[in-house]
């Protein structure tokens, strides 16, 4: 049996750790200590609060991450098509097992015998024997008829359900669009704002994912300056999960969502097989939701999350991410610190054991596309020599994320001279995003040596691996590999 002791810690935590704010962590003292503890991407909810709010805390970041010198990345959050109960008369209400309640798209107060929602197309989406799940399933209703604007139906699981609680209909074909007005409007105010990437929910499809894409387009004029973030929280869209994640630039596993409209024991596989999916593509995955909930009131976790941390960690996901633990909670330092404990501990142990991240495997018979096999070869080189580091020089960042897909066993300092770039590689596993003026003007041997010595990762006489040459365009695509001594 072999435990990895404190000063065994590798120096560089691959896996990264995203934090989303909210009143218990948006202030300039908290966003700084928050990059201190290892935060990488922060997260603003669009689902709660204003714009005014949310401009803020995006200065904020901005302003601290200047300050520390780190490429911290935000991403903004849309709510999608996210059903919601409407008011309660008495902000609650407790619904019965066996008893009837009324759900009504009438704008009345609610009560235990009528639930309103202003979701008008409700009547029309479902039907009789359908599920409604209230309060991310703490109710359970099934449809039995539908009259106007009226959906009656019989409490199956009894449960607690106030003001403006989710409502998912997992047997439903749910019409609403999945780029609301709302939606619109948060993705203007959000782009104007300059974040890094914008996440969808309750995407069904990669047609979703290109409406967002061609709204980005029409406003931000620097294309892929914005990555997309496609959130896996339906049954349809693990049906079409290929194709989202061919058209999408990362995916988040949205268990909170996704826990209510599968059966809770689904999740695990559901995260496993998207985990490999994603990265068989190149493209970052997040595992989001519950993942310390236990510390949003207590200082430390329970033993069971920390082993979903380790197990997210272990499948290799690129991003781990926190939700109320940091938006809400009593402890938001003490999560991320835990966060970042865990997932050092977990990386250590692979590495001290030998034990490689590899490339998901492709298609047998099918051969390894070209990025891959040059990422591979990356990954052989760096364990074949002891390389203490890989140096990426990346433009858009296509180069970083092909090498980040391989998990190479040294550290991978990913230089480019664009601070939009470097925040994007924030979210990519093992990457160390390194900003630096003379990209394209200077040898790049001397950029990759110097950056190398800069950040401590290697001394006179050792030996680091280069990368670069990848391009979207395949007239320009030509990487190369360089050996190179310090
Ligand atoms: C989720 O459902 O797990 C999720 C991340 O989405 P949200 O927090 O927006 O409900």
């Amino acid at each position: 049996m072999r435990i990895v002791t404190e000063v065994e810690l590798l120096k560089y935590r691959c896996t990264k750790i995203i934090a989303t704010i909210g009143p218990a962590s948006n202030s300039p003292a908290m966003i700084r200590e928050l990059i201190g503890a290892g935060v990488n991407v922060f997260r603003v909810n669009m689902s709660h609060g204003t714009h005014e709010v949310h401009g803020a805390t995006i200065r904020m970041i901005r302003e601290a991450a200047a300050e520390l010198g780190s490429a911290t990345a935000v991403l903004a959050d849309l709510c999608g098509p996210k059903i919601r109960t409407g008011r309660f008369a008495d902000g609650a209400v407790e619904l019965v097992a066996g008893e009837e309640v009324v759900i009504t798209t009438e704008d009345v107060p609610g009560d235990v015998r009528r639930i309103p929602s202003q979701y008008r197309e409700l009547p029309r989406d479902v039907r009789p024997g359908d599920r409604v799940l209230l309060n991310d399933g703490a109710a359970e209703l099934i449809v039995e008829t539908v009259s106007g604007e009226h959906v009656r139906c019989q409490v199956v699981a009894g449960g607690v359900v106030g003001d403006h609680k989710g409502i998912n209909l997992p047997d439903s074909v749910v019409s609403a669009p999945s780029l609301t007005d709302k939606d619109r409007i948060d993705a203007a105010f959000a782009l104007a704002a300059g974040v890094d990437f914008l996440a969808l929910s309750f995407v069904r499809s990669a047609a979703d994912i290109r409406e967002l894409r061609a709204l980005v387009a029409a406003h931000d004029p620097a294309e892929g300056a914005v990555g997309i973030i496609a959130k896996i929280e339906k049954p349809e869209a693990l049906e079409h999960g290929q194709a989202i994640i061919e058209e999408a630039d990362g995916i988040m596993v949205a268990r909170g969502d996704l826990g209510v409209e599968l059966n809770p024991e689904q999740v695990p596989l559901a995260q496993a097989q998207l985990i490999m999916r994603a990265r068989a593509l190149n493209k970052p995955v997040i595992v989001a939701t519950q993942m310390l909930e236990s510390m949003i009131s207590n200082p430390r976790p329970t033993r069971a999350e920390v082993s979903d941390v380790a197990f997210a960690v272990a499948s290799g996901a690129d991003a781990v991410m926190l939700s109320g633990e940091s938006a809400v909670g009593s402890f938001p330092l003490a999560a991320v610190r835990m966060m970042d404990r865990v997932a050092r501990q977990t990386e250590s142990y692979h590495w001290h054991a030998g034990l490689e991240f590899s490339h998901a495997p492709g298609n047998p018979g099918e051969g390894v596309p070209f990025g891959d096999a040059i990422a591979d070869a990356t990954a052989k080189v760096v364990s074949d020599v002891r390389a203490r580091a890989v140096v990426v020089i990346s433009t858009q960042g296509t180069t970083a994320a092909t090498i980040s897909a391989a998990r190479p066993s040294a550290p991978v300092i990913a230089v480019s001279g664009c601070a939009r770039t470097c925040r994007r590689m924030s979210l990519m596993w093992g990457m160390i995003p390194h900003q630096v003026e003379a990209v394209g003007s200077e040898n790049p041997n001397h950029i990759a040596r110097r950056a190398a010595r800069d950040l401590g990762l290697a001394a006179s006489g050792e030996y680091i691996v280069m990368v670069r040459g990848f391009h979207a365009d395949p007239a320009w695509n030509s990487p190369s590999i360089t050996l190179l001594q310090v």
